[in-house]
């Protein structure tokens, strides 16, 4: 897997990139992560970083975009933030990365087992923790299911659509890249218990599942 150069970044369209991190999500789920020479991988991306994809990220300790889809240095940004939610600051990130680096496509990645989710769900009160949790809790109607595993599932997912509808509402500069496909916009949910990423491709329905029957079993065979 070679270290992205300017000229393959602009080859890639924003297909390919969602295409990319599917590909990547299933070599993680096989256990067959590409053999990187991470140092030599500094030396070549010493003098500038052309990512093909902004992964927006909850901050939670099991889903670091880099392993789960199994990138190597200057090939993802990681915008990483609580509950993934989408304020300015993560915006104008995501701007930068696609407007002035190149990037194809942004993701915003929720998760299973999320504790913002929860938190939000719960109405937990701590120092500064609402501007994240209500910004979650936006989400919380939209889902009629009110029996717990549901009504957690549903938020996380509709906490996704709602960071990619804040992206698209509040940046005409992305609202306008992804009008001329320069980008994509997805969603996606990392099932903590299993490694596996659903996308979901609002402008095409849901694309389901990628790999609805994991070749290996997870819980043997790590080395
Ligand atoms: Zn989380």
């Amino acid at each position: 897997m070679r270290t992205l150069t300017k000229e393959m970044q602009k080859k890639i369209t924003p297909t390919d990139a969602v295409e990319l991190l599917k590909k990547g999500n299933e070599r993680f789920l096989n256990n067959l992560k590409v053999n990187r020479n991470l140092l030599q991988q500094v030396t070549e991306t010493s003098e500038g970083q052309n990512p093909f994809a902004v992964i927006i990220s909850c901050m939670d300790s099991r889903t670091s975009p880099e392993l789960i889809f199994d990138q190597g240095l200057g090939d993802i940004f990681s915008i990483r933030i609580a509950g993934n939610v989408v304020n300015e600051d993560i915006i104008g990130s995501a701007e930068f990365g696609c407007k002035v680096v190149g990037s194809k496509l942004i993701m915003v990645l929720g998760h299973t087992q999320c504790g913002a989710i929860k938190g939000a769900i719960n109405d937990v009160q701590l120092g500064n923790l609402h501007f994240v949790t209500s910004k979650i809790r936006r989400s919380i109607p939209s889902v009629s299911s009110q029996a717990e595993g549901d009504l957690t599932c549903g938020v996380t997912r509709q906490n996704v659509i709602q960071g990619i509808n804040d992206l698209k509402a509040n940046s005409p500069i992305l609202a306008e890249m992804v009008r001329n496909n320069e980008i994509k916009i997805v969603g996606g949910i990392y099932d903590v218990a299993t490694g596996q990423v659903e996308v979901l491709d609002l402008d095409q329905e849901v694309l389901g599942y990628m790999m609805k029957e994991p070749s290996v079993n997870l819980t043997e065979g790590v080395h």
